[in-house]
């Protein structure tokens, strides 16, 4: 049983039943899951947490579904890693790295759609559809296979390589739209309202989808012992994953797995597709929609549905906004591979060159307990590394090439 009272509107509050809904009927707002929350207390306990799954299953009582078999690939429950050499770098003290790159389909976007698609089971759908930026795709392909449900997936036609075939693989259909990731948006938004009986995870089945990012904010609590961190930076696309961070750690709080906290929530996005970070910076009240332009594709959506939302959630948790490069998102890659030994996508570039510059700022400071994201997989996005990293050196198979092209090699710290 779960404890999903209904749903609810997020600007005029009026209720509906938990259908596939997205949007208020009279203004149009989106629509919230409500829990009693009470009732959720008394069931939930750190131990009886600590006995479920190793996936984002063991917070069953925290999310909008009560089926017993969930369409699970294993999403969840990924590595917290202390990240003692990149904070040096920094100049930070406790950071650590939330690698969601462990994911079953590399993304973070398991954790959504695993919640998705077992509520869309459970309502009765036989197809799962999406549009998505790249990692939606693979996420919604791979879990529909696993519950035996078609799958129809819409994607731009300028995605890596990668992801492509990521999402191909599984069998299902796969359409490439000539344009950005809003016109196949728009296009999905037609389609769900001619095929009510297809559940478009991010569209009519959005408002479950979204819940399921509150688990990052779940884990994070769990694995730092229960409690909350003080800063956490979270990469920005529609803006989704953002505010139900901060929502995790509120719930958490409300039924007393931890402490009240309010950590600060800071959001990370590409220059080339920043209108979160642009309307912060500038103080505006509404987002202006940009057409994007970056490496960074996971995060091109130029008009993101819950951007106000997201940059509501940073200004009242007194966090920061912030966009960096393609230069720097390289940078950023690299950076952590080289400290932590996590090959993340471009994505997690743009979180840990975001982390740097707001370090840099002041903004993120040496006394917090700092906690980045790390959303994706760096093979999904191999090409955006090509030209800037490679071999040392490339040799014929013998010792005089080897010494004449390495020397002594690295410091052994005087063994032979
Ligand atoms: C989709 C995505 C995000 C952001 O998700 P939103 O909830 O749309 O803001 C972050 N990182 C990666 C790798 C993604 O694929
Ligand atoms: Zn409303």
């Amino acid at each position: 049983m779960s404890f999903v009272t209904g749903l609810r509107c997020r600007e005029c509050g009026r209720r509906y039943p938990a259908e596939a809904l997205h949007v208020c009927d009279f203004c149009f707002g989106p629509l919230e899951v409500d829990y009693d929350y009470e009732a959720m207390a008394a069931s939930l306990s750190r131990e009886k947490i600590a006995e479920g799954p190793r996936t984002i299953w063991r917070y069953r009582d925290l999310l909008p579904v009560d089926d017993a078999t969930p369409v699970d690939l294993g999403a969840g429950f990924t590595p917290l890693v202390r990240a003692d050499r990149l904070a040096a770098e920094l100049g930070l003290g406790e950071l650590w790295i939330k690698d969601d790159t462990a994911n079953p389909t590399g993304s973070f976007k398991d954790r959504v759609v695993s919640v998705a698609l077992t509520k869309a089971r459970q309502l009765g759908f036989k197809v799962a559809a999406c549009a998505s930026t790249g990692n939606l795709a693979n996420s919604v392909a791979a879990h529909a296979a696993r519950a035996g449900l078609a799958s129809i997936v819409l994607i731009p036609e300028d995605l890596e390589e990668a992801k492509v075939t990521m999402t191909a693989v599984y069998g299902g259909t796969v359409v490439a739209v000539q344009g950005s990731y809003d016109d196949v948006n728009r296009l999905c938004a037609e389609l769900a309202s001619e095929h009510p009986s297809w559940a478009f995870v991010n569209v009519n089945l959005r408002t479950y989808y979204a819940e399921g990012s509150k688990t990052l904010a779940f884990e994070v609590a769990e694995q730092l012992g229960w409690r909350a961190p003080d800063h956490v930076v979270v990469p920005i696309a529609s803006g989704s994953q953002l505010t139900k961070v901060a929502k995790g750690f509120a719930e958490l709080a409300t039924v007393g797995l931890i402490e009240p906290a309010t950590p600060r929530i800071s959001g990370a996005q590409a220059a080339g597709c920043a209108p979160v970070a642009t309307a912060f910076a500038t103080g505006a009240d509404a987002i202006a929609p940009v057409k994007p332009r970056t490496i960074a594709k996971s995060l091109s959506i130029g008009n993101p549905a819950d951007g106000w939302y997201a940059l509501e959630t940073i200004r009242r948790s007194g966090g920061s906004c912030a966009a960096v490069t393609d230069d720097e998102v390289l940078e950023g890659i690299r950076l952590l591979a080289r400290t932590e030994g996590i090959f993340a996508e471009t994505a997690g570039g743009v979180t840990i060159a975001t982390l740097a510059k707001l370090a840099a700022a002041g903004q993120i400071r040496s006394d917090e307990r700092v906690v980045a994201l790390v959303t994706g997989h760096g093979l999904k996005t191999v090409e955006a590394l090509s030209g800037t990293v490679g071999p040392t050196a490339s040799i014929p198979p013998t010792i005089s090439a080897f010494d004449a092209a390495v020397g002594e090699g690295p410091d052994t710290g005087g063994l032979a």
